[in-house]
Protein backbone atom coordinates (compact mmCIF):
# COMPACT_ATOMS: atom_id res chain seq x y z
CA UNK A 1 0.00 0.00 0.00
CA UNK A 2 2.55 2.72 1.60
CA UNK A 3 5.18 1.40 -1.71
CA UNK A 4 2.53 2.30 -4.08
CA UNK A 5 1.63 5.45 -2.96
CA UNK A 6 5.60 6.04 -3.16
CA UNK A 7 5.87 5.17 -6.24
CA UNK A 8 3.23 7.27 -7.66
CA UNK A 9 4.79 10.31 -5.76
CA UNK A 10 8.38 9.31 -7.54
CA UNK A 11 6.53 9.16 -10.86
CA UNK A 12 5.61 12.71 -9.92
CA UNK A 13 9.30 13.50 -9.11
CA UNK A 14 10.40 12.34 -12.48
CA UNK A 15 7.55 14.21 -14.27
CA UNK A 16 8.31 17.35 -12.80
CA UNK A 17 12.52 16.85 -13.39
CA UNK A 18 11.67 16.78 -16.80
CA UNK A 19 8.80 19.48 -17.42
CA UNK A 20 10.46 21.98 -14.89
CA UNK A 21 13.95 21.51 -14.83
CA UNK A 22 14.79 20.23 -18.54
CA UNK A 23 16.40 16.66 -17.42
CA UNK A 24 16.51 15.29 -20.58
CA UNK A 25 18.60 12.07 -19.84
CA UNK A 26 16.40 8.96 -19.98
CA UNK A 27 18.69 6.86 -18.10
CA UNK A 28 19.14 9.63 -15.56
CA UNK A 29 15.38 10.08 -15.12
CA UNK A 30 14.99 6.22 -14.97
CA UNK A 31 17.28 5.76 -11.97
CA UNK A 32 15.68 7.78 -10.09
CA UNK A 33 12.50 6.67 -11.02
CA UNK A 34 13.55 2.83 -9.77
CA UNK A 35 15.57 4.02 -6.23
CA UNK A 36 13.08 4.66 -3.52
CA UNK A 37 14.28 8.07 -1.93
CA UNK A 38 11.84 7.74 1.31
CA UNK A 39 14.39 4.87 2.35
CA UNK A 40 17.17 7.74 2.49
CA UNK A 41 15.55 10.11 4.68
CA UNK A 42 14.83 9.97 8.05
CA UNK A 43 11.99 8.28 8.68
CA UNK A 44 9.84 11.18 10.20
CA UNK A 45 10.31 13.10 7.23
CA UNK A 46 9.51 10.19 4.88
CA UNK A 47 6.48 12.08 3.25
CA UNK A 48 8.26 14.53 1.98
CA UNK A 49 10.74 12.23 0.24
CA UNK A 50 9.38 13.47 -2.78
CA UNK A 51 9.11 16.93 -2.49
CA UNK A 52 11.22 19.36 -4.08
CA UNK A 53 14.14 20.21 -1.82
CA UNK A 54 16.91 19.40 0.37
CA UNK A 55 16.14 17.67 3.67
CA UNK A 56 17.99 16.94 6.94
CA UNK A 57 19.59 14.00 7.75
CA UNK A 58 21.81 12.85 10.43
CA UNK A 59 24.94 14.86 12.10
CA UNK A 60 23.89 18.10 10.59
CA UNK A 61 24.15 17.20 7.21
CA UNK A 62 21.55 16.51 3.93
CA UNK A 63 20.14 14.60 1.23
CA UNK A 64 20.32 17.03 -1.88
CA UNK A 65 17.28 17.92 -3.64
CA UNK A 66 16.57 16.06 -6.20
CA UNK A 67 17.21 18.01 -9.34
CA UNK A 68 20.55 18.89 -7.71
CA UNK A 69 20.88 15.14 -7.91
CA UNK A 70 19.72 14.35 -11.44
CA UNK A 71 21.52 17.75 -12.78
CA UNK A 72 25.06 16.35 -11.45
CA UNK A 73 24.66 13.00 -12.70
CA UNK A 74 23.60 14.18 -16.25
CA UNK A 75 26.64 16.49 -16.21
CA UNK A 76 29.17 13.68 -15.50
CA UNK A 77 27.57 11.71 -19.28
CA UNK A 78 28.11 8.24 -17.39
CA UNK A 79 27.59 5.29 -19.35
CA UNK A 80 27.35 1.23 -18.39
CA UNK A 81 31.34 0.99 -18.21
CA UNK A 82 31.91 4.08 -16.51
CA UNK A 83 33.67 3.59 -12.94
CA UNK A 84 32.57 6.68 -10.99
CA UNK A 85 34.63 8.36 -7.25
CA UNK A 86 31.90 10.25 -5.13
CA UNK A 87 32.58 12.50 -2.56
CA UNK A 88 30.33 12.92 0.27
CA UNK A 89 27.72 10.11 -0.15
CA UNK A 90 25.64 11.54 3.07
CA UNK A 91 22.67 9.27 2.72
CA UNK A 92 23.95 7.05 0.10
CA UNK A 93 21.09 8.16 -2.34
CA UNK A 94 23.19 10.07 -4.79
CA UNK A 95 25.39 7.01 -4.72
CA UNK A 96 22.77 4.54 -5.51
CA UNK A 97 21.58 6.74 -8.74
CA UNK A 98 24.76 6.83 -9.78
CA UNK A 99 25.80 2.69 -9.19
CA UNK A 100 22.28 2.48 -11.67
CA UNK A 101 24.08 4.44 -14.48
CA UNK A 102 28.14 3.38 -14.22
CA UNK A 103 29.67 0.11 -13.33
CA UNK A 104 31.66 1.13 -10.49
CA UNK A 105 30.66 3.42 -7.87
CA UNK A 106 33.30 4.41 -4.85
CA UNK A 107 32.03 6.75 -2.56
CA UNK A 108 33.73 8.34 0.44
CA UNK A 109 32.11 9.91 3.58
CA UNK A 110 34.02 11.57 6.34
CA UNK A 111 31.27 11.06 8.80
CA UNK A 112 31.74 7.15 9.89
CA UNK A 113 27.80 7.33 11.02
CA UNK A 114 26.70 7.65 7.58
CA UNK A 115 28.91 6.48 5.70
CA UNK A 116 28.27 3.13 7.64
CA UNK A 117 23.98 3.67 7.49
CA UNK A 118 24.86 4.64 3.87
CA UNK A 119 26.43 1.35 2.93
CA UNK A 120 24.11 -0.69 4.91
CA UNK A 121 20.54 1.06 3.09
CA UNK A 122 22.08 0.37 -0.58
CA UNK A 123 23.16 -3.33 -0.07
CA UNK A 124 19.43 -3.51 1.75
CA UNK A 125 18.55 -2.18 -2.12
CA UNK A 126 20.45 -5.36 -3.51
CA UNK A 127 22.78 -3.07 -5.04
CA UNK A 128 26.25 -4.39 -5.04
CA UNK A 129 28.51 -2.12 -7.47
CA UNK A 130 28.99 0.48 -5.02
CA UNK A 131 31.20 0.84 -2.26
CA UNK A 132 31.18 3.34 0.59
CA UNK A 133 34.71 3.97 2.61
CA UNK A 134 35.58 6.68 5.79
CA UNK A 135 38.04 9.08 5.03
CA UNK A 136 38.78 12.61 3.82
CA UNK A 137 37.70 12.54 -0.08
CA UNK A 138 39.45 15.40 -1.17
CA UNK A 139 42.60 13.39 -1.40
CA UNK A 140 40.42 11.20 -3.62
CA UNK A 141 40.78 7.19 -4.10
CA UNK A 142 44.12 6.50 -5.54
CA UNK A 143 43.81 3.09 -5.43
CA UNK A 144 41.02 2.96 -8.41
CA UNK A 145 41.41 5.60 -10.17
CA UNK A 146 41.19 6.75 -12.96
CA UNK A 147 38.12 7.73 -12.89
CA UNK A 148 35.52 8.50 -15.86
CA UNK A 149 33.45 10.42 -13.70
CA UNK A 150 33.87 12.27 -10.19
CA UNK A 151 30.78 13.87 -8.16
CA UNK A 152 31.02 16.20 -5.07
CA UNK A 153 28.70 16.70 -2.87
CA UNK A 154 29.88 19.02 -0.73
CA UNK A 155 31.30 22.44 -1.76
CA UNK A 156 34.51 23.71 -1.27
CA UNK A 157 36.66 26.70 -2.00
CA UNK A 158 38.51 25.19 -5.24
CA UNK A 159 38.56 22.05 -6.88
CA UNK A 160 41.07 19.61 -4.95
CA UNK A 161 43.68 19.23 -7.39
CA UNK A 162 44.04 15.03 -6.72
CA UNK A 163 40.52 14.93 -8.21
CA UNK A 164 41.58 16.00 -11.31
CA UNK A 165 44.56 14.11 -11.23
CA UNK A 166 42.73 10.88 -11.09
CA UNK A 167 40.29 11.82 -13.74
CA UNK A 168 40.70 9.86 -16.96
CA UNK A 169 41.36 11.64 -20.19
CA UNK A 170 37.67 12.80 -21.09
CA UNK A 171 36.61 12.59 -17.66
CA UNK A 172 34.12 14.71 -16.16
CA UNK A 173 34.44 16.21 -12.27
CA UNK A 174 31.18 17.90 -11.00
CA UNK A 175 31.76 20.39 -8.00
CA UNK A 176 30.14 23.07 -6.06
CA UNK A 177 32.88 26.26 -5.62
CA UNK A 178 32.35 29.11 -3.91
CA UNK A 179 34.13 31.56 -1.97
CA UNK A 180 32.58 31.35 1.22
CA UNK A 181 31.08 28.25 2.75
CA UNK A 182 27.22 29.22 1.86
CA UNK A 183 27.31 29.80 -1.80
CA UNK A 184 29.05 28.08 -4.64
CA UNK A 185 28.33 27.53 -8.88
CA UNK A 186 27.89 23.93 -10.09
CA UNK A 187 31.39 23.96 -11.90
CA UNK A 188 32.17 20.92 -14.29
CA UNK A 189 35.82 20.34 -15.17
CA UNK A 190 36.73 17.73 -18.32
CA UNK A 191 40.17 16.41 -18.28
CA UNK A 192 41.85 16.75 -22.20
CA UNK A 193 45.13 16.21 -23.51
CA UNK A 194 46.36 19.17 -22.60
CA UNK A 195 45.32 19.92 -19.30
CA UNK A 196 41.16 20.83 -18.43
CA UNK A 197 38.61 23.05 -19.51
CA UNK A 198 36.28 24.19 -16.92
CA UNK A 199 32.76 25.32 -16.99
CA UNK A 200 30.32 27.22 -15.12
CA UNK A 201 26.76 25.34 -14.43
CA UNK A 202 25.27 27.99 -12.09
CA UNK A 203 24.01 28.91 -8.60
CA UNK A 204 24.04 26.22 -5.71
CA UNK A 205 24.02 25.53 -1.95
CA UNK A 206 25.93 22.77 -0.44
CA UNK A 207 26.96 21.84 2.65
CA UNK A 208 30.84 22.58 3.32
CA UNK A 209 33.38 20.25 1.72
CA UNK A 210 36.03 19.68 4.98
CA UNK A 211 39.24 18.24 4.51
CA UNK A 212 43.36 18.88 3.32
CA UNK A 213 42.20 20.52 0.29
CA UNK A 214 38.69 21.97 1.03
CA UNK A 215 37.42 24.21 3.99
CA UNK A 216 39.72 23.02 6.97
CA UNK A 217 38.09 23.44 9.98
CA UNK A 218 34.41 22.69 10.89
CA UNK A 219 32.52 25.97 12.10
CA UNK A 220 29.18 24.32 11.19
CA UNK A 221 29.04 22.02 14.72
N1 LIG B 1 24.71 13.19 -1.90
C1 LIG B 1 24.47 13.23 -0.48
C2 LIG B 1 24.84 14.60 0.05
C3 LIG B 1 25.18 14.61 1.49
S1 LIG B 1 25.68 16.20 2.08
C4 LIG B 1 23.01 12.94 -0.24
O1 LIG B 1 22.21 13.30 -1.10
O2 LIG B 1 22.66 12.37 0.81
C5 LIG B 1 27.42 16.15 1.78
C6 LIG B 1 28.22 15.18 2.59
O3 LIG B 1 29.60 15.44 2.34
C7 LIG B 1 28.06 15.24 4.09
O4 LIG B 1 27.55 14.01 4.55
C8 LIG B 1 29.47 15.51 4.61
O5 LIG B 1 29.76 14.81 5.81
C9 LIG B 1 30.32 15.02 3.47
N2 LIG B 1 31.68 15.55 3.39
C10 LIG B 1 32.11 16.82 3.60
N3 LIG B 1 33.44 16.91 3.42
C11 LIG B 1 33.88 15.66 3.06
C12 LIG B 1 35.16 15.10 2.74
N4 LIG B 1 36.28 15.83 2.74
N5 LIG B 1 35.22 13.79 2.43
C13 LIG B 1 34.10 13.02 2.44
N6 LIG B 1 32.88 13.48 2.75
C14 LIG B 1 32.75 14.79 3.05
Amino acid sequence: MFGEEFRMQRERMVEGLRSRYQIKDERVLNAMREVPRHVFVPEALQSRAYGDHALPIAASQTISQPYIVARMSELLELTKESRVLEIGAGSGYQTAILAKLAAQVFAIERIAELAREAQARIRSLGIYNATVKCFDGTFGWNAHAPYNGVLVAAGGPEVPEPLVAQLKIGGRLVIPVGPTREAQSLVRVIRNEEGYEREDHGPCAFVPLIGRYGWTTDETK
